[in-house]
């Protein structure tokens, strides 16, 4: 299907998730395999609607994106072949640069920041690293001691069970492999920006 009459935003969530998102006919079978639907603020069908009549920065700014697990159930349910849980990172990033991830799932947004940035940096998961940046950046979001403690208690039982691991893992035999992978990466986002 053409693309030129789409607005640049709808452009662009198209040029992220690789997909057409007027192929989309809202037959719902998306939703309906959705494990979360029931807890979204807007079911992914209706997430693609929004995206198809131009409410790209609505539709990032709704709980949802952040409630999404990217299982890609959708996307495989699709019977139009429709990236939908791709159309939904696409929204994440928009989220992301536009500012407009939802208050009450900032703090789902930093964890998922986090991580991927200690990837990046380590080549893999750096679980302390992970765990004192998230907590650091959580803080400086919402000020809540109470988040800021949460979790403290599991410290010594984690302990004790060997599931806090403190060294960081084997290294990775490449890291710069790994951080090509997120250069390239970078450069697509980018490209599709522009
Ligand atoms: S399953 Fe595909 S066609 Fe059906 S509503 Fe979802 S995205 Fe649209
Ligand atoms: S990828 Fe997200 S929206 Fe799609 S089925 Fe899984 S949880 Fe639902």
């Amino acid at each position: 299907m053409s693309t030129k009459t789409l607005s640049p935003d709808v452009e662009r969530v198209e040029a992220l998730a690789h997909t057409h998102v007027m192929d989309c006919y809202q037959c719902g079978k998306c939703s309906a395999g959705c494990p979360v639907a029931d807890r979204m603020d807007v079911i992914p069908s209706g997430l693609m609607r929004m995206v198809q009549i131009g409410e790209v920065r609505q539709a990032a700014g709704t709980m949802s994106v952040w409630q999404c697990l990217s299982c890609q159930t959708c996307s495989t349910r699709c019977p139009k072949s429709v990236h939908v849980a791709e159309v939904i990172d696409a929204l994440k990033q928009i989220a992301f640069e536009k500012k407009l991830i939802h208050p009450k799932l900032r703090r789902v947004a930093i964890f998922q920041k986090t991580f991927i940035d200690t990837v990046r940096r380590n080549g893999r998961l750096n679980e302390i690293e992970l765990t004192g940046f998230f907590k650091l950046s959580g803080f400086f979001n919402d000020f809540s001691i109470p988040k800021l403690m949460a979790d403290g208690q599991l410290a010594v039982p984690m302990i004790l069970r060997n599931k806090l691991h403190f060294k960081p893992g084997s290294p990775v035999k490449d890291k710069a492999v790994v951080r090509r992978i997120f250069e390239k990466c970078f450069k697509e986002t980018k490209k599709k920006t522009t």
